[in-house]
């Protein structure tokens, strides 16, 4: 039996008291192998040896710093196929999106190494006569990132990235469900050359690491992105200690589509955006907002186009979509199934629980439609392969509901009209906004992010990231 993979701390591979299998949602007769739990000590440890290493790193210099992160990004990518295949192994996404994933986070750390270049700051005339004033850059500490399950390479590549770009050190806890993408950057972060404690892994359970990163006083930072649930209890934590966080949590994100619609455009961002990587997006297109002299057209040709969808393992040929991630999501998920026909929504197609050649937790892509917005099934994240179908009015209506909703992460619009598209831009509640684009699929060097019930704090990615990973230092110096 292969040896169980262990956590890396302080620049070593440490054994775990605990291990877990990591089961293939696509076939859950394949193991990927045994995968550390840690307990509160082991991550008090890679705490410890992260907040050693900060100054040397923090003083390390951005040649140092960029070209470990430019060395990372190139690795990556030179693996990108044998990584994704191992990503949508763990995960279900498909290979080609497993991939995809893969490229973006290889990417994020090439973007990152230029920005670690750029970290100016701000020469401020002084109002007294002799003095000079500068507000610069500098970094917070030991961070500690916790990542979900959905992007397991991305999201530790957007969160650890910009935080060794600018001088931070890191403790990186994924969720427990994905830990195989987790430790391969862990070991190509370690081929890269990083001095000892500068990035630190700890696999295992949420109310053990994650907690543990938030009860210790030498975290400094906490960078967050999960369920709403999760999210609040982190939030109220890190307030507590006076940590900064940040935090990217759910969506129910709508797409309008418009009388007005190029449809062949609406459909295609309908589908890709509600069902795609199973429908297991924060961005996720999970309510359909359709004016209604389109309705009936649009439901008809998205049901087309979701029959001559596949559903099957992630990494069989010509899969569209893959398995729900494991046996209690896919309950989860089959749970708002009856609850929104139970709640008088008309489920127009799917839903079922598929059976394919190997044992996973498949499901036909469901479309509800004849839904009112306060059903359950268009308030509630479903994080899984279903969409809602509310009919609108008019524009003024879609817009309305649309924005009737506690989450404000992605909305998007499909219509031919500059006018309703500069409306929407402007007026739809949400920190992403698409235009003919799903609300889904995002470049890897611009901001992301929400408002209201979605997200807290600053800005993920691009040049905003340097706000949440770095603070600023006020110095006046008169010459004596
Ligand atoms: P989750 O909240 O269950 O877990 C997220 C992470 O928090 C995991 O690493 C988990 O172990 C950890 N955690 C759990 N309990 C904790 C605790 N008490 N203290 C500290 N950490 C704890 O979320 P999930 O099921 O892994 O991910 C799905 C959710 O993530 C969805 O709601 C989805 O919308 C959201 N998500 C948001 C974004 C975004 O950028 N807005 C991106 C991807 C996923």
């Amino acid at each position: 039996m292969a040896r169980p993979h262990r956590n890396y701390i302080n620049g070593e591979w440490i054994e775990a008291p605990d291990t877990v299998a990591n089961i293939n949602p696509s076939d859950t007769k394949d193991s990927i192998g045994l995968y550390a739990q840690a307990d509160e000590s082991q991550a008090n440890d890679a705490v410890a040896a992260a907040k050693a290493a900060f100054p040397s790193w923090r003083d390390a210099g951005i040649q140092a710093r960029s070209d470990l992160l430019r060395q990372i990004g190139e690795t990556i990518l030179a693996r990108c196929d044998e990584l994704g295949r191992l990503l949508s192994r763990e995960e279900g996404k498909t290979l080609a999106e497993g991939i995809g994933e893969v490229v973006r986070a290889g990417q994020i750390f090439l973007y990152f190494a230029g920005e670690a270049l750029r970290n100016s700051g701000d020469v401020i005339e002084s109002v007294r006569p002799g003095l000079d004033a500068d507000a610069r850059r500098q970094p917070l500490g030991v961070v500690g990132l916790i990542a979900p399950w959905n992007f397991p390479a991305a999201i530790p590549a957007w969160k650890a990235a910009p935080a060794l770009a600018f001088g931070n050190t890191v403790v990186l806890k994924p969720a427990e469900l994905v830990p195989a993408s987790a430790v391969a950057l862990a070991e190509i972060i370690e081929e890269a050359g990083a001095p000892a404690g500068v990035f630190n892994l700890v696999c295992g359970a949420g109310s053990v690491v994650g907690e543990a990163l938030l009860k210790s006083p030498d975290v400094d930072a906490v960078s967050f992105t999960g369920s709403v649930a999760t999210g609040r209890r982190v939030a109220s934590q890190a307030a507590a200690g006076m940590k900064k966080f940040q935090l990217e949590m759910g969506g129910k994100n709508p797409l309008v589509v418009l009388n007005d619609a190029d449809l062949d455009i609406a459909v295609d961002c309908a589908v890709q955006g509600a069902f795609f990587s199973t429908g297991q997006r924060c961005t996720a297109s999970s309510r359909l907002i359709v004016e209604k002299g389109v309705h009936d057209a649009f439901v008809d040709r998205v049901i087309e186009r979701l029959k001559s969808l596949k559903v099957g393992h992630a990494l069989g040929p010509g899969t569209d979509i893959g398995p729900v991630v494991n046996q209690s999501q896919l309950d989860t998920v089959q749970g708002y199934i009856g609850i929104g026909r139970k709640e008088g929504a008309e489920l127009a197609f799917g839903g079922d629980v598929l059976e394919r050649e190997t044992p996973g937790f498949f499901m036909a892509p469901a479309l509800f439609v004849g839904a009112r917005n306060q059903m359950r099934v268009s308030r509630e994240e479903i994080f899984g392969p279903v969409a809602t179908v509310l009919k609108a009015e008019d524009y003024d209506d879609a817009l309305r509901l649309a924005n009737d909703t506690e989450f404000g992460l992605s909305s998007g619009i499909c219509t031919s009209s500059l006018k309703y598209a500069h409306h929407f831009k402007r007026n739809a509640e949400a920190g992403m906004v698409m235009v003919n684009l799903p609300t889904a699929g995002v470049d890897y060097h611009v901001p992301f992010g929400g408002v209201k019930g979605s997200s807290y704090g600053a800005r993920e990615q691009g040049a905003f990231a340097r706000e949440f990973y770095t603070s600023v230092k006020t110095s006046y110096l008169r010459a004596p």
